[in-house]
């Protein structure tokens, strides 16, 4: 499948029919932050895009999040295999300072 860029108008119509509280959990983080180009789920503003290899049947569809340090670990933590959309952008591989 083709990157589908988070929070792009596309990612919401695919991510609403898969997990609807996710996407109004990534509606709500984009208002609080207001831009799009936050955690999907804490609006933090230094966030990565990643796709989403997840082991849990539940979001198996959710094609990709934009995650800060923090959810990536939590993610991580909860069973999904991320992988970086740009070569080398992962938190595992360029953690923050
Ligand atoms: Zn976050």
């Amino acid at each position: 499948m083709d990157f589908v860029e988070p929070h792009s108008p596309h990612w919401f119509y695919l991510v609403e029919q898969i997990d609807w509280s996710l996407a109004a959990w990534a509606g709500t983080s984009i208002a609080f932050g207001r831009s799009k180009n936050v955690c999907t789920f804490c609006s933090d503003i230094d966030a990565r895009d990643f796709r989403v290899k997840s082991a849990r049947l539940e979001s198996a569809a959710v094609p990709s999040l934009r995650l800060c340090s923090t959810c990536y670990l939590n993610r991580l933590i909860m069973g999904d295999r991320l992988v970086a959309a740009v070569a080398g952008n992962s938190w595992a591989a360029n953690p923050a300072p």
